[in-house]
């Protein structure tokens, strides 16, 4: 597939190109282009020249390309799914979900059309005053592999039905699905140039793009390192960032709770998307006095999933996405048996099918008797592992869950008030569930605290991260 910049399908300056591969199986899939320094340029440029004619179109006329854009995107799910799965690596049935989230936020932002206006203010003794929202201008995505589509999504709904236009680096291991639905934008009459897509390495492009003097707004997913690079860069042209960012979300199962629904709110919060989601559940804590039951139910939920090439029948969990991360899942699971750091009860290999296959698979892993400084603890772990403690009470539990430079998700699970109060209050993250986890929906906001990041997507509010409030005050 090619770049798309101005409307049009094009090659990288340099005319180099890299392979996209399929995580189940190692088969070359696709050639993009490797995009340059120059390409993020162009790109820029056909943004900056959409935008004047993108602003002063109506929200109600840039809704109704992105409700037809959604329509197509319906139409097509299953292809786009088969797309997704094929470069991505989860079960078909994830990628079906993924595509249809896709719509859906763009559903929701055209819904949003009518609301963002300014307000009207009198101001004592001194006349009036009212304000008006505007676009930014050009704004830059850069976003991840785990869920390309969703997170597409997030970044151009917002951005694109307030006027923006706007330059998207997909990760490099997934474009093929973002290119395909930027082609269906166009189709559905979104203007040249109102959408641009660079391939190519994050450290050339995405950095390009970011330092660009004519990017207003960088809204970036990824890698907390990768996000804090990003923020440097931004500081010096004083540059509005969204940076949603990586995170170790705690699990709490109190005494009460109903243990059935949390083994199963473990089991899709850990191993959904073969453990690559931001918000899964990436450290468990559940209170000794249920321990053994909920440990061993969870054995045995852990024990059933079915690994395997996510377009095959019957597949509960694909390959992790990539070489780098297979690699540093396999690490960190050796690092905890050579350092003596905690028990595998289940997993903790390469299973068969990986050999077989040529892909990334993993077995899903549980680990118990866990020291608080291993690195499962400390390190956002993106895999199919799941480290699970053992805490006295709700306090202890409390406690240990804040203890992370993330601030990401966090659930509890009981039928107590008072407990469900506490958690709700105590937990430090942007999003808290309970008895639930992992569930996203693009009416409500998400973003994290401490180091997962700063602004919010989704909701009414991430409307205000890509508009400009202008005041204006009248003396009659
Ligand atoms: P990453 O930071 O390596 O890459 C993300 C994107 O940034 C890619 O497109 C990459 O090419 C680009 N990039 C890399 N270096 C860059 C640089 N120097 N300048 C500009 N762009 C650069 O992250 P990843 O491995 O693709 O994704 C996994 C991470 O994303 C995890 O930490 C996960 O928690 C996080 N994530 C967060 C959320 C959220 O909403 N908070 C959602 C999904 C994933």
């Amino acid at each position: 597939m090619k770049m798309q910049i101005g409307g049009k399908a094009v090659d990288a300056c340099s005319g180099e190109f890299f392979d996209i591969i399929n995580p189940a199986t190692g088969e070359l899939i696709d050639r993009v282009p490797k995009g340059t320094e120059d390409d993020a340029a162009i790109a820029v440029e056909s943004a900056s020249s959409a935008f004047n004619g993108w602003a002063s179109t109506s929200p109600q006329q840039r809704a109704r390309i992105l409700y037809t854009a959604s329509g197509i995107v319906r139409q097509r799910q299953d292809e786009l799914a088969f797309l997704l799965t094929r470069e991505q690596g989860k079960p078909l049935a994830e990628s079906k979900n993924e595509i249809e989230g896709f719509a859906h936020v763009l559903e929701y932002y055209c819904g949003l059309a009518s609301s963002f206006h300014g307000d009207f203010v009198p101001v004592h003794q001194n006349g009036y005053a009212f304000t008006v929202k505007k676009p930014l201008g050009v704004c830059t995505a850069i976003i991840p592999w785990n869920m390309p589509a969703l997170i597409m999504a997030w970044k151009i709904g917002p951005a694109l039905i307030s006027g923006n236009t706007l330059v998207l680096k997909p990760a490099s291991n997934t474009p093929l699905t973002n290119l395909t639905l930027a082609s269906i934008l166009s189709e559905a009459g979104l203007p040249p140039g109102v959408l641009n897509i660079v391939t190519g390495p994050g450290e050339v492009v995405g950095e390009s793009l970011v330092k660009s003097p004519k990017v207003k707004k960088i809204s970036f997913t990824g890698e907390a390192r990768t996000g804090k690079r990003i923020a440097e860069l931004a500081a010096g042209g004083m540059k509005r960032v969204t940076l949603e960012l990586g995170g170790s979300d705690p699990m709490l199962v109190c005494d009460d709770a109903d243990l059935e629904a949390a083994v199963a709110g473990a089991l899709r919060g850990r191993f959904y998307n073969c453990g690559q989601a931001c918000t899964a559940v990436k450290r468990l804590f559940v209170f000794e006095s249920v321990a053994e039951r909920f440990i061993k139910k969870l054995e045995a939920g852990v024990r059933n999933l079915r690994v395997g090439n996510g377009l095959h029948e019957n597949v509960d969990m694909g390959p992790l996405n990539n070489r780098r991360q297979w690699e540093y899942i396999k690490e960190l699971v050796a690092d905890v048996e050579e350092k003596d750091e905690g028990r595998i009860i289940t997993g903790g290999r390469v299973p068969e099918v990986s050999t077989c296959s040529k892909g990334y698979f993993f077995e899903p892993t549980l680990i118990v008797d866990v020291p608080r400084e291993s690195r499962l603890l400390k390190e956002e772990v993106f895999g199919p592992v799941l480290p699970v403690g053992q805490v006295k009470d709700l306090d202890e539990a409390i406690e240990e869950s804040n203890n992370t430079c993330y601030g990401l998700g966090a659930s509890i699970w009981t039928k107590n008030l008072d407990k469900a109060r506490a958690g709700c209050e105590q937990l430090n993250a942007g999003i808290v569930w309970l008895n639930q986890h992992l569930k996203v929906a693009p009416e409500v906001p998400f973003g994290g605290t401490k180091e997962s990041g700063i602004g919010r997507e989704n909701g009414p509010d991430a409307l205000s991260e890509y508009l400009d409030l202008k005041t204006i005050m009248l003396k009659i």
